[in-house]
């Protein structure tokens, strides 16, 4: 399968401009494939030869403004368009897809507890090829309109609010333009639980047989997810760009959790099933955090190329232990675990003979293929690391500001970490250029040593850097006392 180049990406933005997509799926078609229609909209700026991307089961036809496009020409994943004439198109492909056990594209499930089958999408990265045909890159956003053919007992969840017509078939809200990795969908019979916040509707939702679990824990997940929300709205000018927050606890989750907009997946895990430690508690409160960020830093302004997708992860990083901390009483501590269990992984990897700077070069990140090659402890915990330095070197209210001007001028767009570190430097005098370039493009670790001399009550503190980095750092005193209750030191 070709995987898609930055330079294929860079050519096929500049000479489309992809409106809409109208997304027909039928999940009753058996037990392997699921048919999948997909129309979509959109302006050649140029005459020219493009392709769009699918991987199906079997492309049954396809139209491009009204002619019949020869299936035959499908090659690998691309459907040749060519000799487009500059002007508006419309393009029509009619597939079947395959089901996926592998958290690939829709993955379907059926619960031995019960047998009930659940579907859900997992479309990161280019996955959305095996659901949809789609002009599959970052940066060509547009609006998604999604009809559903469900089995009559299932909930059809999608990015927008769904409701069930009276043909029975389920039509989801039309997004705002996201791209098209953030396309999701999860039909099921699910166990819901749904309550409204801020005038939007938001659920949880987890496959039957775990419904005593999530109601268990239904007032905990969603408390978290009403102040991380709150929370959000008093750091980010922003409001919530999207209609509803779904937050669906899927089964054979192959990762974590998933930032699609309106609809959050997470690993079913998450749902207790037996008596946890708070510190897994504070792990999912922090995952709550961490995907909401992403609505506004990934989802409203989202990469242009997956260059950045280090950025993408690490500013959620940052904003979920960040957010945690402020809006829970409960985990009032999220930086000390951290620092135990998340930022050594980073410290190991940057000491490696195989260590990157944190900011990969674009020419690094050639295609679709290699944005993962480098996605390890750097991009990851020293990325949320040198993220929260930058918030302590250049201040808090300074770094808002900054951001918030990131997420004015590219809402509903696409940035890179240029524009990223432009618009932070907007809010401050410091050079964050400069911060950038220390901390993002070089590799290794700077060492912070304290020499403390003089006696209780008077002591001088000296700080030395072994490194090139600027840093700033908050100096705290522990008192440590003796068996007997004398303070030695
Ligand atoms: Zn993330």
């Amino acid at each position: 399968m070709p995987v898609l180049t930055r330079e294929e990406a860079q050519t096929r933005a500049r000479i489309l401009d992809v409106h809409r997509y109208a997304i027909d799926l039928d999940l009753t078609t058996g037990d392997d494939t699921f048919d999948s229609t997909t129309v979509i909209e959109f302006t050649a700026l140029a005459a020219g030869d493009t392709f769009v991307e699918l991987k199906p089961a079997v492309l049954r036809g396809a139209t491009l403004d009204g002619q019949p496009l020869d299936p035959a020409t499908l090659d690998d994943n691309r459907l040749p368009l060519t000799g487009l004439s500059e002007g508006r198109h419309e393009l029509r492909v009619d597939t079947a897809m395959r089901y996926s056990r592998t958290g690939e594209g829709m993955h379907r499930f059926t619960d031995p507890t019960d047998g009930e089958t659940y579907t859900y999408t997992q479309l990161f990265l280019d996955d959305v090829q095996r659901v949809i045909a789609a002009f599959d890159q970052p940066d060509l956003k547009a609006v998604f309109d999604l009809t559903v053919t469900a089995p009559d007992h299932w909930t059809v969840l999608a990015n927008g609010v769904t409701e069930r017509r009276e043909d029975g078939r389920w039509k989801a809200a039309t997004t705002p333009r996201i791209s098209t990795y953030l396309v999701a969908v999860a039909a099921g019979p699910w166990h819901s639980v749904r309550t409204e916040h801020a005038g939007l509707p938001f659920g949880i939702h987890c496959r039957r047989s775990l419904a005593p679990h999530l109601d268990a824990d239904a007032a905990e997940i969603l408390d978290v997810t009403r102040r991380c929300f709150d929370r959000y709205h008093e750091k980010f000018t922003e409001p919530y760009p999207f209609d509803s927050y779904d937050q669906a606890f899927v089964p054979e989750f192959n990762a974590g959790a998933m930032e699609n907009p309106g609809l959050v997946t997470f690993r079913d895990e998450f749902v207790f099933r037996s008596a946890v430690t708070v510190a897994e508690r504070q792990t999912r409160a922090m995952v709550i955090a961490h995907e909401m960020a992403h609505m506004w830093f990934g989802d409203l302004v989202t990469l242009k190329w997956w260059d950045d997708i280090w950025l993408n992860e690490s500013f959620a990083e940052y904003m979920g232990y960040q957010t945690i901390n402020e809006a829970t009483a409960r985990y009032p501590d999220t930086w000390i675990g951290y620092g135990i269990a998340r930022k050594s992984w980073g410290y190991d990897a940057d000491q490696r003979p195989s260590t990157h700077a944190v900011a990969p070069d674009p020419e690094a990140v050639p295609d679709t293929a290699s944005a993962l090659l480098n996605f390890d402890g750097i991009s990851y915990a020293k990325g949320a690391s040198a993220l929260r330095q930058l918030v302590a070197w250049m201040g808090e209210k300074e770094f808002l500001a900054g951001i918030n001007n990131h997420f004015a001028r590219h809402r509903f767009g696409n940035a890179t970490l240029a524009d990223f570190i432009d618009n932070l430097a907007t809010a401050t005098d410091r050079d964050v250029h400069a911060w950038a370039d220390a901390w993002l493009r070089t590799t290794g670790i700077d060492t912070l040593t304290a020499d403390v001399t003089g006696e209780p009550g008077r002591w001088t503190l000296a700080l030395h850097r072994d490194g090139s980095r600027p840093h700033r750092a908050t100096v705290g005193e522990v008192a440590v006392v003796d068996a007997d209750g004398g303070a030695v030191g």
